[in-house]
C-alpha cells in the first residue's frame, strides 16, 4: 500500500486520520512512492468512504458513539458458492450480501460480479449506499452485494448457475420490504431476471425483489440509463454557474459499460463532444469527436473499444490527461489517485462510478479548483428509477418512459440544489455537503424510529 494513501486510513476502533493528515500526504507524495497512473489506488474504497465520512461527521460534531453506529454495517453475509465450469472442475467463489444501514427504509444496492470483490469493498459500496438514498432522499436504506468471479472467463450458462446459487443463499435476508438487489459491475437486466426467477421459485412470482430487470419482466422503461442519465442532469444543473453550456463541452468517458456509455449518449443528444475513452481493453482519442451511439453498438456487437474507425489508440494511462470540460470516471473506485489526480485537466469531475476519487487525489483536485460532483449525488439515478420500478412493481403498474425521466430530473435537481445551498451556507464542497445532508437524515431517522436513542435520553 502507497504510504502516502494510508494517511487515510481508519483503524480498527475507529480513530481516523484528520484532514490535515491528508494535506501533508498530499506534499510528500512522490512519483516513486504513487501508483502507476493507470492502476488503481492501493487506498481501498472502505477507506475512501470512512475518510469522507468522518470529514462530514467532525464537521457535524457527530458524537463518537453514534458514529460507532455508522462504521459497521448492521448484517454482513457471506456465502460459499461451487460451480462446475467448462473445465470441469469445480470452482468456488465467495458472495457477500451485506446490509448498511435500514433506518430509512427498505435495504437496497447493486450486486457486483468482479473478481476483486471482498468484504471490505462490499462494506464501502453497501455504506455509500445508505448515504446515497438519504442524499436523494428516497425510502431505502443501503446495501450491497458481489461475487468474486470474473464473468469474461464464464460462459452464460456458468453465469446463471453462479447467479442462482448466490440467490439462493442469501435469499432469507432479501424481500420486497426488507432488502432489494439491482446491477452493478459486470451484472445486468440478465443477472436481475434470473435472481427474480429464483426467488420466485420460494416465495411465489414477485417482480418488485430486484430492480434493473428486463422490460419483459416488469422492469422500468428508463431504467438502463438512469445512471447515466441522472449523471448529465446533475452536470446541467452545474452549468450555468461553472460557464460552460451542454454544446460547447467536450467530455471523457473512463469505463464505457452501464453508466459511462449512457451519460455519453445523453451528453451527445445536448450536443456536448466526446473526445477520449476507454474500457478495460484499452482507450481511444478523437479531438473532433467519438460517435457516442455508434461507439455502443461496436462494443455490443463484440468488437474492442480500440478497433473503433477514425480514433487514435492512447495507452490507457493518458486518457486522464486529455484536456476536456467534463470528465466522467465511470469504470472502478480508486482510480482517480495521487499518482495521476495532478494530470487530471478538467473543468468539472462527474462521478459516475463509485468512490473513483481518493482522499489525497480530492485534495489535489480541489486545490486545482476542480469543480467535484460526487459519486453520492452524481450516480444516484439509478437507485431513484430503482426506486420508481419497485413502486411500479408493488402497485403492478407501468409508467411511460417520459414519466420516469421527468420525475429522475425533478428528484436529481432537488437532491442538486438542497447539496449545493448547503455547500455555499456551510462553506463546503458539494462531497463534504452531500455527505452532511445524507448522515443527518439518517441519523435522524434511526433516532425517531428508537434504533439510536435521542441525545437527551441518556438513563
Ligand atoms: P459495467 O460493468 O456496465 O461497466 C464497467 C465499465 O468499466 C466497463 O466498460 C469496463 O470495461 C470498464 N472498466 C473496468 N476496469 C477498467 C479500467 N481499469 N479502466 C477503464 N475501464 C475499465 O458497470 P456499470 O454498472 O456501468 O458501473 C460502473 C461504475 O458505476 C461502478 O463504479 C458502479 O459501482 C457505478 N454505479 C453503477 C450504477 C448502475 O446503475 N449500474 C449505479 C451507481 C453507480
Amino acid at each position: 500500500m502507497a504510504d502516502t494513501e494510508t494517511a487515510t486510513k481508519t483503524s480498527g476502533d475507529g480513530e481516523t486520520t484528520s484532514p490535515l493528515a491528508v494535506e501533508e500526504a498530499k506534499e510528500q507524495a512522490t512519483a516513486e512512492g504513487a501508483p502507476h497512473p493507470a492502476q488503481r489506488a492501493e487506498v481501498s474504497n472502505l477507506e475512501i468512504v470512512r475518510h469522507y465520512f468522518d470529514k462530514a461527521a467532525d464537521h457535524m460534531g457527530l458524537p463518537d458513539d453514534v458514529r460507532v453506529v455508522f462504521w459497521t454495517p448492521y448484517r454482513e453475509v457471506t456465502v460459499q458458492i461451487p460451480v462446475k465450469t467448462s473445465d470441469g472442475k469445480i470452482h468456488v467463489f465467495s458472495g457477500y450480501r451485506i446490509q448498511h444501514n435500514g433506518a430509512r427504509g427498505p435495504y437496497k444496492g447493486g450486486v457486483r460480479f468482479h473478481p476483486e470483490v471482498d468484504v471490505d469493498e462490499v462494506r464501502a459500496l453497501a455504506s455509500l449506499m445508505t448515504w446515497k438514498t438519504a442524499v436523494a432522499n428516497v425510502p431505502f436504506g443501503g446495501a450491497k452485494g458481489g461475487v468474486n468471479c470474473d464473468p469474461e472467463k464464464l460462459t452464460q450458462g456458468e453465469l446463471q448457475k453462479v447467479t442462482r446459487s448466490f440467490m439462493d443463499k442469501i435469499e432469507k435476508v432479501l424481500g420486497p420490504t426488507r432488502d432489494i438487489p439491482a446491477p452493478d459491475v459486470n451484472t445486468n437486466a440478465q443477472t436481475m431476471a434470473w435472481m427474480m426467477d429464483e426467488y420466485g421459485k420460494l416465495h411465489g412470482h414477485t417482480p418488485s425483489i430486484v430492480t434493473g430487470k428486463p422490460l419483459s419482466l416488469e422492469g422500468s422503461h428508463g431504467r438502463e440509463a438512469a445512471t447515466g442519465r441522472g449523471c448529465v442532469y446533475m452536470f446541467r444543473e452545474a452549468a450555468p454557474s461553472l460557464g460552460l453550456s451542454p454544446a460547447d463541452t467536450k467530455f471523457v468517458v473512463q469505463g464505457y459499460g452501464n453508466v459511462g456509455s449512457w451519460a455519453a449518449r445523453i451528453m451527445q443528444q445536448l450536443g456536448s463532444t466526446m473526445i477520449a475513452v476507454s474500457d478495460v481493453h484499452g482507450a481511444i482519442r478523437n479531438d473532433n469527436g467519438i460517435d457516442a451511439d455508434a461507439l455502443h453498438k461496436h462494443i455490443a456487437g463484440g468488437n474492442p473499444i480500440t478497433g473503433f474507425p477514425e480514433c487514435e489508440e492512447i495507452p490507457a494511462e493518458e486518457l486522464i490527461a486529455v484536456p476536456c470540460d467534463v470528465f466522467i470516471p465511470a469504470a472502478l473506485g480508486g482510480m482517480i489517485h495521487e499518482g495521476n489526480a495532478h494530470q487530471l485537466q478538467c473543468k468539472v469531475l462527474v462521478e459516475g462510478a463509485n468512490s473513483p476519487t481518493t482522499p489525497v487525489a480530492d485534495q489535489i483536485l480541489r486545490d486545482n479548483d476542480t469543480y467535484i460532483i460526487p459519486d453520492v449525488m452524481a450516480n444516484a439515478g439509478g437507485v431513484v428509477v430503482s426506486y420508481f420500478e419497485w413502486v411500479q412493481n408493488l402497485q403492478h403498474f407501468r409508467w411511460d418512459e417520459r414519466e420516469v425521466n421527468d420525475k429522475l430530473g425533478n428528484v436529481m435537481r432537488k437532491a442538486y440544489r438542497e447539496v449545493s445551498s448547503r455547500a455555499k451556507e456551510e462553506g463546503l464542497d458539494l462531497r463534504e455537503a452531500s455527505y452532511l445532508v445524507g448522515i443527518e437524515r439518517v441519523v435522524d431517522a434511526a433516532r425517531t424510529r428508537g434504533y439510536i436513542e435521542p441525545p437527551d435520553a441518556a438513563n
